[in-house]
């Protein structure tokens, strides 16, 4: 297995954002792209290895599952999209997760050994769905899960409180979806409480907060309506958890991980805080919550598991 060879499959607008970011960040040296659309991956791949010269040796190809032998590392951001207005978000959910049967299929006769990390939607019960259908241990079955809604918190808190967004601690858990939560009783700036505090001269003001968590819950419905998709952020945070799988930076990330009795819930995957390292999950962290946001996970994880009862 090779850590610096990453597979993505689908090369629609996200994993050629994430395929992107893993060229320009130096995070691979060989990436392959997998899409059932054979000529848009050649094309992309054609596109994006010309810029070797500039950046760095990374070799592009366009390839099907077999090229994804001994590669460490396998994002799926393959997406079908609704076959006709009046398709449900079950029918779409259950034809996705058809397409996931036959990804794992080829995954576990090709690349039985490396980490998937699952971009595509709903990534949480897709993350479930591939666990179950993928013959590798759970732990090498990621989903980007909330490290992006995570990130537009801080980005929107670092705003509000004119600090960096590095320096803003905060992280959004449980479904990537409606059911999201901010954690504000461990969010802070340099260990000062976001609650009830002033912080660079700004005054706690619950209701901007609250705007806050309301505009993270709608950004990428905001995005699409002004762009059609959202690719940029989700491929960063791509990169950020390959990164922290291939240096085995043993970083704490709120990814999609199936739970075991965390907060008293099992048998669902959503977002926890996860150390990540080479072997992908190492463990959850559950940071004592309030009452709020102990039902929002738990409401979160009866939300997931009452979508997926759903499915045949
Ligand atoms: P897109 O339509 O641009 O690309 C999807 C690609 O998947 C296409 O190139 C298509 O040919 C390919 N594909 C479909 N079925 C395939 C299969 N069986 N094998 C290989 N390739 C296949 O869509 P997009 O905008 O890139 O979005 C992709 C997915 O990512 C969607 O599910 C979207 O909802 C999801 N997404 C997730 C996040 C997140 O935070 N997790 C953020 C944005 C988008």
């Amino acid at each position: 297995m090779n850590m610096n060879k990453i597979g993505v499959i689908g090369t629609g607008f996200v994993g050629m954002a994430a395929a992107y970011s893993l060229f320009q960040q130096k995070l691979a040296n060989e990436i392959v792209l997998v899409d059932k659309n054979e000529g848009r991956a050649r094309g992309e791949a054609l596109d994006l290895m010309h810029g070797q010269p500039l950046v760095g040796r990374c070799e592009v190809s366009a390839g099907d599952y077999s090229s994804l032998k001994g590669a460490g590392i396998i994002v799926i951001c393959a997406g079908v999209g609704q076959s006709s207005p009046d398709e449900s978000r079950l029918e779409l959910l259950q034809r996705n997760i058809k397409v996931f049967e036959s990804i794992a299929k080829e995954l576990d006769h090709h690349a039985p050994e490396a980490m998937l990390l699952i971009a595509s939607n709903p990534v949480d019960i897709l993350t479930h769905a591939m666990q179950n259908l993928s013959q590798r241990p759970n732990n090498l079955v990621i989903g980007t899960g909330t490290l992006l809604d995570t990130s537009r918190f801080r980005t929107l808190l670092s705003s509000h409180y004119h600090v960096s967004p590095q320096s803003v601690h905060a992280y959004i858990l449980g479904e990537h979806g409606d059911s999201e939560i901010p954690v504000w009783s461990s969010a802070h700036v340099a260990g000062l409480g976001i609650r009830g505090n002033t912080i660079n001269g700004v005054d706690y003001n619950s209701q901007a907060l609250a705007e806050i968590a309301s505009q993270v819950k709608t950004a990428a419905y905001d995005i699409i309506a002004n762009k059609g998709y959202t690719n940029w952020a989700i491929g960063l945070v791509i990169a950020n958890i390959i990164r922290t799988v291939r240096n085995n930076q043993r970083a704490v990330l709120p990814v999609t991980v199936r739970l075991n009795g965390e907060y008293g819930i099992e048998d669902v995957c959503l977002s926890l805080p996860t150390i990540i390292g080479s072997d992908g999950v190492e463990s959850t962290i559950t940071p004592t919550l309030d009452d709020d946001e102990l039902a929002g996970i738990q409401t979160s994880a009866s939300t997931l598991k009452a979508s997926m009862a759903k499915l045949v």
